[in-house]
């Protein structure tokens, strides 16, 4: 089978936003082309939201608060919820090769974004007829309880790296608890997003609930978060762009969560198991070529181990094939230009401004048939100093720094020397030094021997500049209804 056939998928990928159940373009009748990263070809289109399509989403969506959706019963609206998993599993094969020719992840990760997508709903399904109140005892004279109430429109503004997992990581608790969403996803990778209000709509979800409005951040993110009716905004992405958020949300006083990455340490203490050690690094810093919020970029390692650790990992890294992301190659490419440029500035100026060793990688990759693929090769920068660029600041790219530490007290110190704190890892046999660690360090979730230890039902989110708010878990759900509290004098 030629190349170009097996890299692609059987379908029209020409789609239309979504608003208040319609498949719509935009007024202007402007649309916006997506490339395949690995190869630079256009795949597919969709149209470019304006302020006032964003608008009559979010008019659509208010509508929908007071329609059908409402008068469903809790239960029902679970199983709604329940089908969307059952159907986006039907899916998945398809819906995955999509998300990888669209993002450029190797298809074994797309595959594994459908399987998580899916268990958002599902988990969540199965808390809509949970979220019920406390009775609060006042004496004799008095009955008061609360109520959830939904907070009303929600607004979800995506980023590429993880399209459809984050779409379904807020819509999901959003709806469980009653509120419609209106969705604004990154446009490198809208594809996603937007055909899964095919599969909302199989599932029964009334129309105007999910919405989704493709376009720029800089004119349809920026309607949609400064729209009046918007009650709440799950962002995820730059810290910039999440200020910019926060500050625009403040005007109509509306909540936030913010997810904006991170610069995540994996600790490996001497007594540890180096097997897992190498495994969990390299999962932690080449999952999506580490373009992952969570990645664990900075390896934090006791130096009695630190020679052995870069022996193997630089063998693991140099075995690594890049290739197209649905050929399931080891490592797939960046998902555009711009972030072969981000991620190529970082390394050059760790070599210029600090002279740091690169021990493997460091520099663009062409492999054969994807000359215009935006790729890079995993990179490895040994024995960084703490106040490095490449240490300090998120890459989002396979770049791992590496610290070297003389023993295990100096770990906390290190590990929270950054300005963000979302996740950390370590590895060691001693529980009472990895408990510490767990107690000081500043994150919103540790991993002990195992990085990305967890999934839909562990609580996520970040401390300093990895932002606020938690998501996934039963934790996600309390940005999404508000307690009304009803007290009766007898
Ligand atoms: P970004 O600007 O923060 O984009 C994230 C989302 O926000 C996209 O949907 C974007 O739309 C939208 N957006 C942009 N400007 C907006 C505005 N003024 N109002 C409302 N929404 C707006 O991130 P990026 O520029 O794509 O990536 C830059 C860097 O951000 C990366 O190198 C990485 O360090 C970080 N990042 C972090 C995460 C994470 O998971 N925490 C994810 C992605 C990126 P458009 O894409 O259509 O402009
Ligand atoms: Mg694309």
């Amino acid at each position: 089978m030629p190349k170009t056939e097996r890299w692609s998928v059987a379908e029209n990928l020409d789609l239309k936003m979504v608003i208040g159940g319609k498949r719509l373009e935009a007024s202007n009748g402007a649309r916006i082309e997506t490339e395949d990263p690995a190869t630079g070809r256009v795949i597919g289109s969709f149209p470019a939201a304006t302020a006032d399509d964003v608008g009559r989403a979010v008019e659509n969506s208010r509508a929908a608060l007071k329609g059908e959706w409402r008068s469903m019963t809790p239960t029902a609206r679970g199983r709604v919820l329940a089908r969307a998993a059952a159907i986006l599993r039907r899916e998945a094969d398809r819906m995955a090769r999509i998300e990888t020719l669209d993002s450029g992840k190797p298809l074994r990760e797309a595959r594994g974004d459908m399987e998580t997508s899916a268990s958002y709903f599902e988990y969540y399904a199965g808390m809509a007829d949970k979220l019920q109140g406390d009775s609060i005892p006042l004496g004799p004279d008095y009955m008061s309880f609360t109520l959830h109430e939904p907070v009303g429109v929600t607004a979800h503004v995506i980023p590429w790296n993880f399209p459809l997992t984050t779409t379904a990581r807020g819509v999901a608790p959003a709806l469980a608890a009653g509120c419609t969403a209106v969705v604004k996803p990154a446009a490198l990778t809208s594809l996603t997003s937007l055909l899964m209000a095919d599969i909302l709509d199989e599932a029964g979800l009334p129309a105007g609930v999910y919405n989704v409005v493709s376009g720029h951040g800089s004119e349809a993110g920026a309607a949609l978060v400064a729209h009046p009716d918007i009650a709440h905004v799950t962002f995820t992405g730059s810290v910039r762009t999440g200020q910019g958020i926060m500050k625009t949300a403040a005007d109509h006083v509306a909540s936030v969560t913010l997810e904006l990455g991170g610069k995540s340490p994996v600790a490996v203490l001497a007594d540890a198991d180096l097997d897992a050690a190498v495994e969990g690094t390299l999962k932690a810093i080449y999952m999506n070529a580490g373009q992952v919020c969570s990645a664990g970029s900075r390896l934090v390692v006791e130096r009695k181990v630190h020679a052995e650790m870069m022996e193997r990992l630089v063998a693991r890294v140099s075995a690594m094939q890049p290739g197209h992301g649905l050929d399931d190659a080891a490592i797939g490419p960046l998902v555009s230009a711009d972030q072969v440029r981000i991620v190529a500035d970082y390394v050059d100026d760790a070599r210029r401004a600090n002279s740091l060793k690169v021990l493997v990688g460091g520099r663009r990759l062409a492999p054969a048939g994807m000359e215009k693929g935006h790729f890079y090769a995993p990179t490895i920068i040994d024995d960084a100093p703490a106040d490095a660029r490449v240490v300090q600041e998120e890459i989002f790219g396979p770049v791992l720094t590496v610290q070297i530490i003389d023993s295990p007290e100096e770990v906390v110190a290190i590990a929270n020397g950054t300005p963000f704190g979302l996740c950390a890892g370590i590895y060691t046999r001693d529980i009472s030094r990895a408990m510490a660690f767990a107690r000081d360090v500043d994150a919103g979730q540790v991993f002990i021997n195992q990085y990305f230890a967890g999934g839909v039902p562990t609580p996520f989110g970040g401390t300093k500049l990895s932002g606020f708010g938690r998501e996934k878990g039963l934790a996600a759900l309390s940005s999404y209804y508000r307690v009304k509290c009803i007290t009766t004098r007898l």
